[in-house]
């Protein structure tokens, strides 16, 4: 397929790699940085969407999203896919997608889980918002790019289960550090706590798969001074997002409210920032209750 990509940073550059490595004709664009091997370079988005059967874009946030939107709609070719793997907040989504369709595009929201590793593996996750003929038209792309992907719904979808999944992650990230660092306070060594845990009720992704203590479980950030991975900023992002999607309908989300005020005092506060999301750990064990 002819594909445009716009954003080519942490993850949209692996992203467009692998498209590139796979025999799709990928031109890519970013205002700052540089085109990986097999893409060819374009001079503006525009230019990086005209003639496209699919442009994917994969930028910071839904503003500016909304501006790209708005440089390449009128550069794209009728009824081709405006597939947006970004996360942003559901609002924006919804209002791309609006003036996409209306434009006679089919608009996908299709945020990813996975990180850096997964965009450079190919094993990413998608959840995809938006119509069965654009979803059908992109899958192949999608089975490129991720291990799974799954048509959550209409447009705005993608994003809503990106952001109740990631809602998740952060509350069980906190859960998971908090017990680890009780368990010191305890006595009970690190090793048999996750022995424990990891085989019992309180398991989880963050417990087995993520392990938050160094030298412990799954390989993880831990192991590497907590350098990201999925960093606490970004983290914090998703969190927000997630209050402002639980304002805007009215939903009751107390653990996904404390955690974003956790993440927000641990980036802007208490040394987070540039620390994988499960640096949370270190932060607990230096603290008291006061
Ligand atoms: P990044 O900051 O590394 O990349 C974003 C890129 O967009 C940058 O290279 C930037 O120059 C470019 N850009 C900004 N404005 C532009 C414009 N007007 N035109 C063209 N290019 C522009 O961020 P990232 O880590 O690649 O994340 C991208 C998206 O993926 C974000 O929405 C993020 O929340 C999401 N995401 C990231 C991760 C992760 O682990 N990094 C995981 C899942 C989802």
């Amino acid at each position: 397929m002819k594909v445009g990509f716009i954003g080519l940073g942490n993850m949209g550059a692996p992203m467009a790699a692998n498209l590139a490595k796979a025999g799709h004709l990928v031109t890519g664009f970013d205002i700052a940085a540089p085109c990986p091997e097999g893409v060819t370079p374009a001079a503006s988005a525009p230019e990086a969407a005209a003639g496209q059967n699919v442009v994917i874009t994969m930028l910071p946030n839904g503003d500016i999203l909304r501006a790209v939107a708005a440089e390449i709609i009128p550069a794209m070719e009728r009824s081709a896919v405006f597939l947006d793997c970004s996360t942003v907040d559901v609002d924006s989504a919804r209002a791309v997608a609006r003036e996409a369709e209306a434009a006679g595009l089919l608009p996908l929201d299709a945020p990813v889980s996975g990180g850096v590793g997964g965009a450079q593996a190919g094993t990413l996750t998608f959840m995809a918002g938006g119509s069965d003929e654009g979803f059908a038209r992109v899958e192949p792309l999608l089975d490129v790019m991720g291990q799974k992907a799954v048509h959550c719904g209409a447009s705005g979808a993608g994003q809503a289960a990106k952001i109740c999944n990631n809602m998740i992650l952060g509350v069980t990230m906190i859960a998971t550090c908090e017990a680890f660092a009780l368990a010191d306070k305890l006595g009970l060594d690190r090793r048999k706590m996750y022995d424990v845990v990891s085989t019992s009720s309180g398991y989880s992704w963050t417990m087995n798969a993520y392990t938050p203590a160094p030298g412990i479980g799954a390989k993880s950030p831990a192991d590497n001074d907590y350098q990201p991975g999925f960093s606490a900023e970004l983290m914090l992002k998703d969190l927000r997002l997630s209050q402002q999607a639980a304002q805007a309908v009215d939903a009751d989300t107390p653990m996904g409210e404390a955690a974003t005020a956790l993440y927000e005092r641990f980036v802007e506060h208490e040394g987070g920032r540039g620390k994988d999301f499960s640096a949370m750990l270190p932060r607990f064990e230096r603290r008291g209750r006061g």
